[in-house]
């Protein structure tokens, strides 16, 4: 189904640092297919000020994780990778929306028009082929 809008429901999303899902009690902020819940919003606000918090901290936190803790994170990590890759998605539907050229669109990924077409149109169904689109 081609989508045309970005997905802005809360309900859909998770916050892309501790994974909890949003909601209207759990409300998220974010950008460009990543978010933030309100707590990790605060927690990391806090952290960014307090130059002793951030100076006990000498190793990644995963580093001082069980192997259970690591692999409890994991589906996480992957829903968060998908939310991003949704996100890519519905934004190409933006671009296309408004007709702007597959050789646009790959131009500013680095790749040719065809790259960026056999990457994303499937997502998009009723998007011709670049050449017959002619864009
Ligand atoms: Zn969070």
């Amino acid at each position: 189904m081609r989508r045309l809008v970005v997905d802005s429901k809360l309900e859909n999303k998770i916050c892309s640092f501790c994974g909890r899902p949003g909601s209207r009690r759990n409300r998220l902020a974010g950008g460009l297919g990543a978010m933030i819940c309100f707590e990790c919003l605060e927690w990391y606000y806090e952290d960014s000020r307090s130059s002793a918090r951030v100076a006990k901290r000498t190793r990644p936190v995963w580093d001082e994780m069980t192997d259970t803790e690591l692999l409890a994170k994991l589906p996480l990590i992957v829903k968060s990778a998908e939310q991003n890759q949704a996100f890519v998605i519905d934004w190409i539907g933006l671009i296309r929306a408004r007709k702007i050229s597959w050789a646009q669109i790959g131009s500013v990924l680095g790749v040719s028009r065809q790259a960026a077409w056999e990457r994303f149109a499937a997502h998009h169904r009723g998007d011709d082929t670049p050449a017959k689109a002619g864009s």
